[in-house]
């Protein structure tokens, strides 16, 4: 049996303990949903008030240059770049993901004219099946892993364009193989578009190294950009002069201020931009990126192992959690930093566990589902959690209808 000392054990022996301290985390919460809503970063405070009150108050018009609100997309790309494997110029941080992904698609249908076939998995987070439906004209068709094949060697052959993948499955966290499944699409001529939604800011990503084409994500999850924070587009160098996007707005031409009545993309990642960006949205990735500068991925990867491993570890001892089945890998190297459980009553338990201050979240269909951020998170936190559930859990919480009742947003 592993117990609430042992947990001690773990938190006095963690490297990344001193972290938590710049977050602003509510009393009484444990917060098991870095993967739906990043915890604020005690720095966002600072930098969002600083460029409120100086920048836009006292600046005005004069801070797109004062304070370089202008080049901010492509900084914060090149800083969020070193999380993803991305060398400098090749990421910017804009618009959201959906967005993102439309112009990923589009560039890559584009660059492969004569191909009219996309790929992507029919368990795939259903706003990429959206756009992907949105970006196909009639004559394109789309192969689902899962409807139409069991794996993906089955599904890619020289018809296919482009291949839109999740890095992390956003129901179990299963991971899936970046590396391989980038080169079994190069051999047979299709481009590769990885949404790195449930990855990036958790995980060591190596982009350039697996030769990835094109990369979207969004900042306000693992990464803690705050709500709605503006996504980001990876694209990689060796395509910045073929690849042409749809959205094609005047921050993404050769010179914006000439005010030319034709459109002309600048070199470079840039052109991926379409209109004037939110400030106030780049500002909380900005004090993300801050935070983000002095840690070791590789380090927050190992945490975020142990921390899932232990989870499943106190679930599966505790006597009142036994009708919780695991849907996540057991395995840390095939997981995300998330674990997920299936079970039918899911949605009034963590209903009722959210009650008690103890927040993870749900996902159709029967998903209980707690993504472990291992900045913030502590051993204890864990251990306290699983005491609130399993008291859900003997309760019975489901058999009161004011946990049964469905909320706008899950
Ligand atoms: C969260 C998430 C999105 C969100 O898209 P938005 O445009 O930011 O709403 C997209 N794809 C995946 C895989 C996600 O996990």
């Amino acid at each position: 049996m592993m117990t609430r000392e042992d947990c001690a054990r773990l938190d006095a022996q963690d490297d990344l303990a001193e972290l938590r301290e710049k977050f602003r985390l509510p009393e009484g919460v444990i917060y098991l949903d870095g993967n739906s809503l990043g915890a604020l970063p005690e720095g966002a405070v600072n930098t969002l008030s600083k460029t409120v009150e100086q920048e836009w108050g006292d600046g005005l018009i004069r801070s797109w240059g004062e304070a370089d609100w202008f080049t901010l997309p492509e900084r914060l790309g090149d800083r969020l770049g070193r999380l993803i494997g991305a060398a400098p110029g090749q990421v910017v941080v804009c618009d959201g993901t959906s967005i993102n992904i439309y112009k990923a698609l589009r560039a890559a249908m584009a660059m492969r004219p004569d191909r009219k076939v996309i790929v992507s998995e029919q368990s795939s987070f259903p706003t990429d099946l959206y756009m992907m439906e949105g970006a196909m004209g009639a004559d394109y068709s789309a192969r689902l892993l899962g409807r139409d094949g069991d794996d993906l060697g089955d599904l890619i052959d020289d018809q296919v364009a482009a291949v839109l993948l999740s890095n992390v499955d956003y129901r179990t966290g299963r991971l899936t193989d970046m590396a391989r499944v980038t080169r079994l699409a190069h051999e047979s001529g299709a481009l590769v578009i990885w949404d790195l939604c449930h990855s990036a800011g958790v995980m060591p990503i190596e982009l350039d190294a697996i030769e990835a084409d094109f990369a979207v994500g969004c900042s306000y999850k693992y990464i803690n950009g705050g709500p709605g924070a503006p996504a980001y587009i990876y694209v990689a160098e060796r395509h910045h002069d073929s690849a042409r996007q749809p959205l094609s707005g005047w921050w993404g031409h050769a010179e914006p201020f000439a005010f030319e009545s034709s459109y002309r993309p600048v070199g470079g990642i840039r052109r991926f931009l379409c209109g004037t960006q939110s400030i106030l949205g780049l500002k909380g990735v900005e004090a993300a990126m801050d935070l983000f500068d002095g840690v070791d991925i590789t380090a927050i990867r190992r945490k975020s192992q142990l921390l899932c491993d232990v989870f499943i570890r106190l679930v599966e001892q505790h006597q009142d959690c036994g009708n919780l089945r695991l849907v996540s890998p057991r395995d840390a190297d095939e997981r995300g930093s998330q674990v997920s459980f299936d079970f039918e009553n899911g949605y009034p338990v963590v209903r009722a566990m959210i009650e008690q201050g103890v927040i993870g979240d749900f996902r159709e269909p029967g998903i209980m589902r707690f993504g472990l951020a291992p900045y913030y998170l502590r051993f204890t936190d864990l251990f306290d959690a699983i005491e609130v559930m399993a008291d859900c859990l003997r309760r019975e919480v489901w058999t009161d209808p004011k946990y049964t009742a469905r909320e706008a947003v899950t």
